[in-house]
């Protein structure tokens, strides 16, 4: 018999590792997906397994619907029919003013960030639904204070790719409710990450964390504990639902 699996887009660094070993040790068997990093999506599968749980790494750019369909067809033939996805694989490019941003980057973002969240989701909407004979399941898109706060001079695009996913988790939540599929958000604040060198400001959290009411950047751990629990039948009558988890901010 199959138990409880999951699949972490990004699952390799920051708040998708944290969440792949939270999962692991909530009894899930993890797919942790990445795309070029592989010597750290080895090592969560290799912490992964030592929990006791299964796990298996599958590189895939999440932008790329083969990529993506064929990294469902890997967990279902390696582990079993998912019941959790977590949409957290994103990227953040240079900081930059809209009047210097381009078509490319737009479109990049967006696809990374969003195209990418919907052909997941509708992999594991044609597993986990009702209507499909599945057994249900629940939906964990990681989205970000930005949606709501807009990210000016530094990041409005990628600010606008996580206000498309709130109204994505909200709009595909009502969409699947009567199928046994609850998709709910996490907007995260200033999180200790890589993600903030890679928009070219490695001490990011260092200079805004006097900006957070709780004077400090949050762990990636603390993201994936509200990930796990909006994930656990814990949360079983909340669906739409987008929780702030950002030290108040
Ligand atoms: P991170 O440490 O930079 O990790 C990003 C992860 O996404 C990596 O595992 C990376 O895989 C993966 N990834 C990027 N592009 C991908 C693609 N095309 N296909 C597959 N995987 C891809 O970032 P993080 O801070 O943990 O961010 C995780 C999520 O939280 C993102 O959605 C981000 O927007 C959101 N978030 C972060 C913060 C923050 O302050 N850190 C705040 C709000 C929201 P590889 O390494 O293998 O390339």
């Amino acid at each position: 018999m199959t138990g409880k699996i999951a699949l972490i887009t990004g699952g390799g660094r920051g708040i998708g590792r944290a969440c792949a070993l939270k999962l692991a040790r909530t009894g899930y068997d993890v797919c942790v997906n990445y795309m070029r990093d592989v010597k750290s999506a080895n090592e969560v599968i290799d912490a992964v397994k030592q929990t006791g749980q299964k796990a298996i790494a599958v590189k895939a750019d999440v932008s790329n619907e083969i990529e993506v369909v064929e990294m469902f067809k890997k967990v279902d033939s390696e582990l079993g029919i998912l019941c959790a996805l977590v949409n957290n694989a994103g990227i953040i490019l240079p900081q930059n003013k809209l009047v210097d941003m381009d078509s490319e980057r737009i479109e990049k973002i967006f696809k990374i960030n969003v195209v990418s969240s919907f052909i997941c989701a509708r992999e594991a909407v044609k597993r986990m639904s009702t209507q499909y004979g599945g057994v249900g399941g629940a939906i964990v898109n990681v989205s970000s204070r930005a949606a709501r706060l807009g990210g000016a001079s530094e990041y409005i695009d990628y600010a606008s790719t996580k206000g498309a996913i709130d109204t994505f988790t909200k709009g595909l939540a009502i969409e699947v409710a009567d199928q046994g599929i609850r998709v709910n958000g996490v907007r995260p604040g200033i999180i200790e990450t890589q993600i903030h060198a890679d928009g070219g400001e490695p001490n990011r959290v260092e200079r805004m964390k006097h900006g957070v009411p709780m004077r400090r950047g949050g762990q990636p751990q603390e993201v994936a504990n509200a990930i796990a629990w909006l994930l656990s039948d814990e949360a079983s009558y909340s669906t739409g639902t987008i929780l702030d988890c950002a030290g108040g901010r």
